[in-house]
């Protein structure tokens, strides 16, 4: 999965999605939450982050699903 400015991931610290990100943006950069200030790798949020987002994600889809079921159902 590519990462670029538009990501959101949650913070880990307080589960904010703004993000200051650096130029150029290396695995190696410190991208820093706009919220609360928490600085985290962006290796670290790719490999502890993307998990959270990908269940972010899959609930959003199911809760989008459901709404969809219950139209079908009326
Ligand atoms: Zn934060």
């Amino acid at each position: 999965m590519e990462i670029n400015e538009n990501f959101s991931i949650p913070c880990p610290e307080c589960g904010g999605t703004d993000f200051e990100v650096p130029e150029p943006l290396e695995d190696d950069s410190f991208v820093k939450c706009a919220q609360c200030g928490f600085e985290v790798l962006l290796a670290d949020i790719k490999e502890h982050g993307l998990d959270k987002a990908r269940e972010h994600v899959t609930d959003q889809i199911q809760k989008q699903l459901k709404k969809e079921f219950r139209k079908f159902f009326k």
